[in-house]
């Protein structure tokens, strides 16, 4: 059920918590109805009646899903991830990297396609923000904050009336950042951590689990999720105390611990973010690739 947060601006929880594959939404019922992020909770989605636009923070199923119960909604997401909104096939080179397995990679799109009934879309892509536009909704106003590192085109919104920060996935968990997609990157995550410390929300809204934290938290909230990314770095360079190659730091699990036995089909996104590690950290001049192994410098 949404629950109104500030005038006209209501909270909508994500389904199991808004944990994966949901997360939370909010409604604006302003002159313009507009949702942010539609994949809450189908059923309520489904009941807003008049929504006119729909405001993405990135192209991800779990926050773009329902758009399938929203006809002829107006979508606005920024510049970057456009094209792959557009034509779901632009979102594989967005996700997988170069290398990975042709075979997984059509299978995972015919999966994406099917969840997002991207055959019978009523929806038009007619927005194309970028860092700092300004969506006006009527009296309510949003700020763009791009925010990217999760997604190239990740971005936060701010109502600068209310300050209330809609964090999207920079979801302040105690699993910490995620950048497990081939346009994902840890520099990039790095300095939007940087740029949304001088926020000062009163509320912050996150894109799943806690949904709303008081923003006396929020600085807090956002270190420790920070620290996770550099306890995760450090671990990288403890296991370059000798020469290994990508797939001898993957096994280590640095990333998702237990979790990467029990469920083989983390190995994906583990190796992915452990590129994105080895990337940042050959950038910095801290690491290089040694015939197919990673050594410290
Ligand atoms: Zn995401
Ligand atoms: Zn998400």
């Amino acid at each position: 059920m949404p629950k109104e947060i500030a005038e006209k601006i209501f909270f909508m929880p994500g389904r199991n918590q808004g944990a994966f594959p949901f997360c939370n939404s909010v409604f604006i019922d302003d002159e313009i109805r507009a949702i942010i992020d539609p994949a809450s909770n189908k059923k309520d989605i489904a009941e807003l009646k008049n929504i006119e636009m729909a405001i993405l923070s990135h192209f991800h199923t779990d926050h773009i899903r329902e758009l399938r119960v929203l006809p002829d909604v107006k979508v606005a997401i920024h510049e970057s991830e456009a094209d792959a909104l557009i034509d779901v096939n632009k979102v594989v080179d967005m996700v997988f990297l170069p290398e990975e397995d042709q075979d997984e990679k059509i299978s995972w799109l015919e999966g994406k396609k099917r969840e997002l009934q991207t055959e019978q879309r009523t929806w038009v892509v007619s927005r194309k923000f970028k860092d700092r536009d300004e969506i006006s909704l009527g009296k309510t106003r949003i700020k763009v904050v791009h925010a990217p590192g999760h997604t190239i085109g990740h971005s936060c919104f701010w109502f600068p009336e209310h300050e209330i920060l809609f964090s999207s996935d920079v979801d302040l968990t105690m699993f910490g950042p995620w950048y497990g997609n081939a346009c994902s990157s840890v520099e990039q995550f790095l300095l939007s951590l940087e740029k949304l410390k001088s926020f000062q929300p009163r509320l912050v809204v996150t894109g799943h689990e806690a949904g709303i934290i008081d923003g006396s938290e929020f600085q807090d909230r956002l270190e420790k999720f920070k620290a996770k990314l550099f306890s995760r770095e450090q671990k990288v360079l403890d296991a370059l105390a000798k020469p290994r190659t990508l797939d001898q730091i993957v096994d280590l699990g640095i990333i998702y611990g237990e979790f990467l036995q029990k469920m083989p089909g983390l190995r994906v996104p583990e190796k992915r973010m452990i590129v994105h590690h080895l990337r940042w950290l050959e950038k910095q001049g801290k690491i290089k690739n040694d015939n197919g192994c990673w050594v410290l410098l």
